[in-house]
């Protein structure tokens, strides 16, 4: 894909409503989540004028309400060498850790048929190293995003713990102990002892963890992404509250955005819809495999215990992890699409399993959320141009690590827009691997 023309850094007008769709900026972003709003403020620094559209402002999907676990020491897709084996027991409990709605089963199917290809051992092994290669990153582009200041008050570097509550070991743990050793990851055994000491109140059902010190996270995934978007906004980016309805390619190059209210234009347009991106490229003839994995959380605003750094519970598959504004209780897996409506008792279920695992946990003061993870079958997003439609950019697909992968793909994007060098190779995000 040819790099594009670069605009000058000056605030740029908004477009004309209606009309022709007149060009004013140089980059059009679609979706102001942490992806879309992390590659406008890098097109941005580039010297690309940006505007980004999204009728939810930052941070009104998935963005919102994920765990906020930054980490550039997970290289380990979500499909894996006997997980298949566990799949029936998972789908047998309506509650269980992945539920597939039996009407939406049809259209899941050639999507979960790739989900279990991509989990043959040599393509996980593949698969995480190009998840190391962008994930690695993960700090460093939040710091060079939010500034120091910020980034000392939304970020902490703090470790994660993976906690298990049977002796034996799994072959999934296994794959996993080979990936870490192949990247190089450090971490660390905890015995029970360990775990009490760590995390006071822990139940004695906790048998073992494993402390992977070079993760973090974020005290609030809604303000990070949102104080991004204010830096874009202050440097003189505009968000627009409009929804993309259709991408229109423009005679003579570039591209219109039609909008529920407006048409607007650019030479580039960078979809970075999340769990709706596909939507938008398949009148274009542009078919990703892209689901949606609904996840749900139940935020605690005064639970009482507070674990001093995040804990994903391996046995049932969910994760606590301590907030600015509480505790936050999240996971579970649901295909089911983009309109069935939230199955609250899949957030409810969270607070049982943390409850479980914290037997003092306070937990009446309570919101319930859904989200939309954008997933792909194989765990890598999808980033980059599409052949035979220039000026067209994607960047979505990021699943279960978008606050991981968003700043480093919004750097790659930019770069890969303004013919900068890559810094890694873009080859394993591609569209064209599937
Ligand atoms: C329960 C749960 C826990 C998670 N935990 C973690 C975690 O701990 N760590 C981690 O790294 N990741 C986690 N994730 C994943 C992470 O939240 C996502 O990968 C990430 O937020 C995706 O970001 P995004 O910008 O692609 O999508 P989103 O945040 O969903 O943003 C997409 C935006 O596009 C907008 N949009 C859609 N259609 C249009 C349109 N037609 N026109 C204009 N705008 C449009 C939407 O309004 C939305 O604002 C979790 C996800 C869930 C659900």
């Amino acid at each position: 894909m040819a790099p594009i023309a670069v605009a000058p850094t000056s605030p740029s007008p908004s477009a004309p409503r209606g009309g022709g769709g007149n060009i004013s900026h140089s980059a059009i972003v679609i979706g102001a989540g942490v992806v879309g709003i992390s590659t406008a403020l890098y097109l941005q620094r580039g010297g690309v004028a940006t505007a980004v559209i999204d009728p939810l402002g930052p941070a009104g999907g998935a963005s919102f309400g994920n765990s906020g676990m930054l980490s550039p020491d997970t290289a380990t897709p979500i499909a894996l060498p006997g997980m298949l084996r566990k799949v029936p027991g998972w789908l047998a409990d309506p509650l269980g850790p992945l539920a597939v709605r039996p009407a939406y089963f049809p259209r899941a199917l050639p999507w979960l048929m790739q989900w279990v290809k991509a989990g043959q051992l040599p393509r996980v092994l593949a698969i995480s190293d190009a998840m190391r290669a962008l994930h690695r990153e993960t700090m460093g582009c939040w710091r060079e995003l939010l500034g120091d200041g910020l980034y000392h008050e939304l970020i902490r570097p703090s470790g994660q713990v993976h906690v298990w509550e049977d002796e034996a070991e799994s072959p999934s743990e296994a794959v996993e102990q080979q990936i870490r050793a192949r990247h190089g990851i450090e971490s660390q055994v905890l015995s029970t002892d360990d775990l009490r000491q760590m995390f006071p109140g822990i139940a004695r059902d906790i048998k073992r963890g494993l402390l992977v010190p070079g993760n973090g996270y974020t005290v609030s995934p809604q303000r990070a992404v949102q104080s991004l978007a204010a830096l874009f906004r202050t440097a003189g980016g505009e968000i627009i509250d409009e929804r993309a309805m259709k991408l229109i390619p423009r005679e003579g190059g570039g591209w219109m955005v039609m909008t529920n209210v407006a048409n607007r234009s650019a030479p580039h347009v960078v979809v970075a819809a999340g769990a709706w991106s596909a939507q938008l490229l398949s009148p274009l003839g542009v078919r990703v495999p892209l689901e949606t994995e609904r996840g749900y959380h139940a935020m605690l605003f005064a639970p009482g215990v507070r674990p001093a750094m995040p804990i994903s519970s391996k046995t049932r598959a969910f994760g606590i992890t301590p907030m600015e504004d509480g505790v936050r209780i999240a996971g579970t897996v649901e295909i089911a699409g983009l309109d069935a409506p939230p199955n609250e008792q899949r957030a409810k279920v969270l607070v049982e399993h943390a409850r479980r695992m914290f037997p003092d946990l306070r937990t009446q003061d309570v919101r319930y959320w859904m989200g939309f993870r954008p997933s792909t079958p194989d765990s890598l997003p999808i980033l980059g141009g599409v052949s035979g439609r220039p000026g067209l950019w994607l960047a979505f697909g990021h699943g279960h690590f978008g606050m991981s992968g968003g700043p480093p793909s919004g750097r790659l994007l930019a770069r890969l827009i303004t013919g900068a060098a890559p810094g890694i190779d873009p080859a394993p995000y591609e569209a064209r691997r599937f």
